[in-house]
């Protein structure tokens, strides 16, 4: 088994997207700029917020967080939404979910303009997944997953990659982006029958369920690349993904560990994405 290290692989993503940066600043004459809208309280936002602003300016690019209250209305949020739309010298919008429940997260993603929406959640960059040649954005877990294997250079082409999960942020666009490569891909969900049966059929397994030790070994086939994408707490509290990962690793030919795997990547393409936005907005600025 070998370990597939997220985060020397991220690091190494984050230079070039660095590179780009200086290269965009000699260009422009100015940096790009993300600007993070986080709504309450909630810890876990507080701590992803601060990642990203922390690893926006470490790529040199501008960074700009505004916090709002719990009791935020969604008018006012929408509102903000609109200004920075039409701020030019905000290149990416980010809002941070969950949102309090009073706010409608559709309503929040329909409202960011697609060329500034930076996570690919809005309909318009989500659809785009069908057609990626003209996406400038990926959605950056997604597409995270995939940088970590082609890295490693796994073959995808005609191999069998399961999805386990169907959500709209991860489960659904993996399977596309495998599905673009020429995997033969199987998505599972809470209804699938027989998943371990479906699982040990996969040379390629990404698992995105949310449940800690959830991918145990008898549900992997021997030899295959196995990618965790779970972030949750054990027993313990210590944080862990959904594959019990002492025993698939015996089995798997590469796996990612939690933390340390996906995770690193999800911020590093949220950058590469803030700087393809910067230079889009550049060139749409050429043509008017
Ligand atoms: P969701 O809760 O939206 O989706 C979970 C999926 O797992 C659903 O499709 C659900 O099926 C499926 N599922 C649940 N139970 C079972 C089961 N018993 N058998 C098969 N499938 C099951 O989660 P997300 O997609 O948002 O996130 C998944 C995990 O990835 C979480 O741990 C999250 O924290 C983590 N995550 C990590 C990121 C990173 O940067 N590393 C980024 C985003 C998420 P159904 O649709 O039928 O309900």
């Amino acid at each position: 088994m070998s370990l597939i290290d997220g985060k020397a692989i991220a690091a190494e993503n984050r230079e070039k997207t660095a590179k780009r940066v200086a290269e965009f600043i000699e260009k422009y004459g100015r940096a790009p700029k993300l600007t993070v809208i986080r709504v309450g309280n909630d810890q876990a936002s507080i701590v992803y917020v601060r990642n990203k602003k922390t690893a926006c300016e470490a790529a040199g690019m501008l960074s700009e967080v505004i916090e709002m209250p719990e009791e935020t209305e969604e008018s006012f949020l929408l509102a903000k939404i609109a200004e920075l739309n039409a701020d030019d010298t905000v290149d990416g919008i980010l809002v941070q979910l969950p949102l309090p429940r009073h706010i409608s997260e559709r309503a929040v993603i329909k409202a960011i303009s697609p060329e500034k929406d930076v996570d690919c959640f809005h309909p318009q960059n989500a659809g785009l997944i069908f057609n990626l040649e003209e996406a400038t954005f990926l959605p950056c877990t997604p597409a995270g997953v995939m940088e970590l294997l082609h890295h490693e250079n796994v073959k995808i082409s005609g191999k069998n990659a399961v999805v386990v999960g169907r959500s709209n942020i991860v489960g659904k666009p993996v399977a596309l982006l495998l599905l673009s490569e020429n995997a033969t891909v199987t998505v599972c969900h809470s209804r699938t029958e027989n998943l371990a049966e479906v699982t040990r059929s996969a040379d390629i397994l990404v698992s995105a369920v949310g449940k800690a030790g959830f991918i145990t070994a008898d549900m992997v086939k021997e030899g295959a690349v196995v990618i965790d994408v779970g972030i949750n707490r054990d027993a313990n509290g210590k944080l862990c993904g959904d594959v019990d990962f002492n025993e698939v690793a015996k089995k798997a030919s590469l796996i990612t560990p939690v933390p340390g795997g996906v995770g690193p990547m999800t911020i590093t393409m949220l950058l590469s994405n803030t700087v393809n936005a910067a230079f889009a907005a550049e060139e749409r600025k050429k043509q008017k």
